[in-house]
């Protein structure tokens, strides 16, 4: 895991959206220290290059291997909507529905799960102000789902044993295809 440091902008190239088993995945994000700090902005237009590129609309910086409390979001997917929350705290939530979700990191599968469909987060933003946000719909889906990946958490853990029953030729290919790019690095660094 690369963990946030000023010189990123160095290994931004590198960075790529990591898959499920990816012990990096399950990693609590440490807070930023100074969000206004260019490294950060650097990070985040990399990171929703790569979002956009994928076709998501939230990424997580643990997702593309920094253990940093960030998160974007784009919840009409268009490219000048580009949401930036840093050191994110969901205040509140309230509601109860049933949504189908997906994620970057696990892909293949969607399940059913419960979230709240309203959620208001605290965060702070590339100016380094700390800003309040309520959302609805959609947006309030994301900041739950992000949240969750800031603090470790993926998808696969909110499945019980019918889904990863229903889903377990997927998620078998996935933990074989990381094995095979495991022993393609090993081969690689000789
Ligand atoms: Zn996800």
């Amino acid at each position: 895991m690369v963990a946030y440091h000023k010189n990123i902008q160095a290994d931004l190239r590198k960075l790529h959206i990591i898959r499920y088993p990816a012990p990096e995945l399950r990693e609590v994000c440490t807070p930023i220290s100074d969000p206004a700090d260019p490294s950060v902005s650097a990070l985040v237009d990399r990171m929703f290059k790569l979002m956009f590129e994928a076709g998501g609309m939230g990424l997580a910086a643990s997702q593309v291997c920094v253990a940093a409390r960030l998160f974007i979001a784009s919840p009409t997917f268009d490219p000048t909507d580009r949401r930036v929350y840093i050191n994110p705290r969901i205040i509140s939530t309230s509601g109860k529905v049933k949504v189908k979700e997906g994620c970057l990191s696990v892909p293949g599968i969607s399940i059913k799960i419960r979230r709240a469909p309203k959620a208001v987060i605290e965060a702070t933003g590339l100016d380094g102000e700390r800003f309040m946000e309520k959302a609805e719909g959609l947006l309030a889906l994301i900041f739950q789902h992000e949240m969750e990946h800031v603090d470790g958490q993926i998808l696969v853990d909110h499945m019980g044993w019918f889904e990863k029953l229903v889903h377990h030729r997927v998620l078998t290919e996935l933990r074989e295809l990381s094995g095979l790019e495991l022993s393609g690095r090993s081969t690689a660094s000789g």
